[in-house]
């Protein structure tokens, strides 16, 4: 059986249009949400300077951190073009997540 020929017998098991089958699956896609890392009083954003370095290559050396829910990975980002610098090492990861308040991504920038 072809996957719209199996579509078509599920659809019709269960009175649904392929409209509501497209909902459902939309309903419980893991939308992709990225939080930063804030100070924990202030709600100020917690930042990172590399004294004397150029991490990013647009000239900033301050950047920030933000973790990914999909990627499930703490990303240094440029604080001037927002670029991912580097990925935070796995074995540090929960200790970085631990510290500080992370804030949506949307609401902070
Ligand atoms: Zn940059």
């Amino acid at each position: 059986m072809s996957i719209i020929e199996e579509l078509d017998v599920l659809l019709k098991k269960y009175n649904l249009t392929i409209y509501d089958a497209m909902k459902i699956y939309e309903m419980h896609q893991i939308k992709p949400i990225r939080v930063v890392k804030c100070h924990e009083d202030s709600e100020i954003l917690w930042q990172y300077y590399c004294v004397g370095q150029n991490p990013c290559g647009c000239g900033s050396n301050c950047y920030h951190y933000e973790y990914d829910n999909i990627d499930d990975e703490i990303y240094g980002v440029c604080n001037v073009c927002e670029k991912d610098i580097y990925v935070v090492k796995k074995e540090y990861k929960e200790e970085k997540l631990k510290e500080g308040k992370w804030i949506s991504k949307s609401l902070k920038f």
